[in-house]
């Protein structure tokens, strides 16, 4: 079963596979944590049924996907990130924000699904909303402590969940910001939202730019590997779900390009994609035992290999008008 989840049709080509010993060794360091490195392997299989996971893409839409098109359970983000950690402020706030400024909010009723420690909800309450109508999702025990610290309604179950059967119509507004990438069954995920959605509301989304993952992966960079994100979304495959759903895609936009923070994110980035093969010198750092003097090694060797880097970054500049991080869209559900 290869069709486009985004759009349905069955044109569809082939990007790269992964096997599940690979795709583990993106996410946990064997030489540093090998039991749950040998879980993880083992926890992909499982999840996929099988030894390989492929990224498609679709020939129409141009919607990137794993297939299987499974998303990874609770156990995976356990095991591949024990402890995440949350960026407080990103580009996507502040556009939404810019939005937000435009339309009437006094009043409104809103859900943050993946609200993390709830950074974005802090910069709207008081100023756009009111705290009692602030609702937040998340997984994580101790971000729902803390969204619940600061008077926030919390639910730490799936939008599909029954638990929203009895949210018909609750919400003015939903904001999905980098989680909707992780999400499979993503039919279900919309018709829940237009579902939890008031007449006339709005669903903000924000996802990694498919533009530059190709980049980064084009250009020697990390590979995006399933099971972490399972949709690579574009304005067309955006277009055509919300087609689909009867709902309306009434924005679109790339972040901008900034050079300062994607050369210090693909420095990183090329050096983590080079420490991943065995013996290499990256390898070896990253194995070493946590420390001061680890991390420093870390950045010499990261900085070491980034002339590397030149013709990749030559490439960037000719290109950079849609190569910042995120993709931005305002769907409208009318009346
Ligand atoms: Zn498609």
């Amino acid at each position: 079963m290869s069709t486009c989840p985004a759009c349905g049709h069955a044109s569809t080509a082939k990007l790269f596979e992964v096997t599940a010993d690979q795709a583990s060794r993106s996410f946990v360091n064997p030489r540093q944590y090998p039991a749950r490195s040998r879980e993880l392997t083992h926890y992909l299989s499982s999840l996929w049924g099988r030894s390989t996971c492929d990224v498609r893409r679709c020939s129409d839409c141009g919607f990137g996907f794993a297939d299987p098109f499974v998303a990874g359970g609770a156990d995976f983000y356990n095991l591949a990130a024990p402890h995440p950690s949350y960026p407080t402020t990103k580009w996507e706030y502040a556009r939404t924000i810019e939005e937000l400024n435009g339309m009437t909010t006094a009043g409104k009723t809103i859900i943050d699904v993946g609200a993390g420690f709830g950074y974005f909800l802090d910069l709207v309450r008081d100023r756009l909303f009111h705290t009692p109508d602030i609702h937040a999702l998340d997984y994580n025990q101790t971000a729902l402590l803390a969204l619940q610290s600061k008077g926030y309604k919390t639910f730490s179950v799936d939008l599909r969940d029954a638990a929203f059967d009895s949210l018909k119509g609750a919400f003015d507004m939903i904001f999905m910001f980098q989680v909707f990438e992780h999400m499979d069954r993503v039919d279900d995920v919309f018709a829940r939202l237009k579902y939890l959605l008031k007449p006339q509301g709005s669903v903000f989304i924000a996802v990694p730019n498919d533009i530059r993952t190709c980049y980064m992966e084009r250009h020697g960079s990390l590979l995006d590997v399933p099971p972490n994100h399972i949709g690579r979304w574009t304005t067309a495959a955006f277009e055509a779900l919300c087609r689909r759903h009867g709902l309306q895609l009434s924005k679109c936009e790339h972040e901008p390009f900034n050079l300062a923070t994607f050369l210090q994110q693909d420095i990183v980035d090329s050096f983590l994609c080079k420490a991943e093969k065995p013996g290499s010198v990256g390898e070896f750092v990253r194995g070493l035992p946590r420390s001061k003097a680890q991390r420093i090694t870390q950045a010499l060797v990261a900085l070491a290999q980034s002339p590397t880097r030149l013709p990749a970054w030559a490439y960037a500049a000719r290109n950079s008008s849609k190569l910042g991080s995120a993709l931005w869209v305002k769907i409208d559900k009318g009346s």
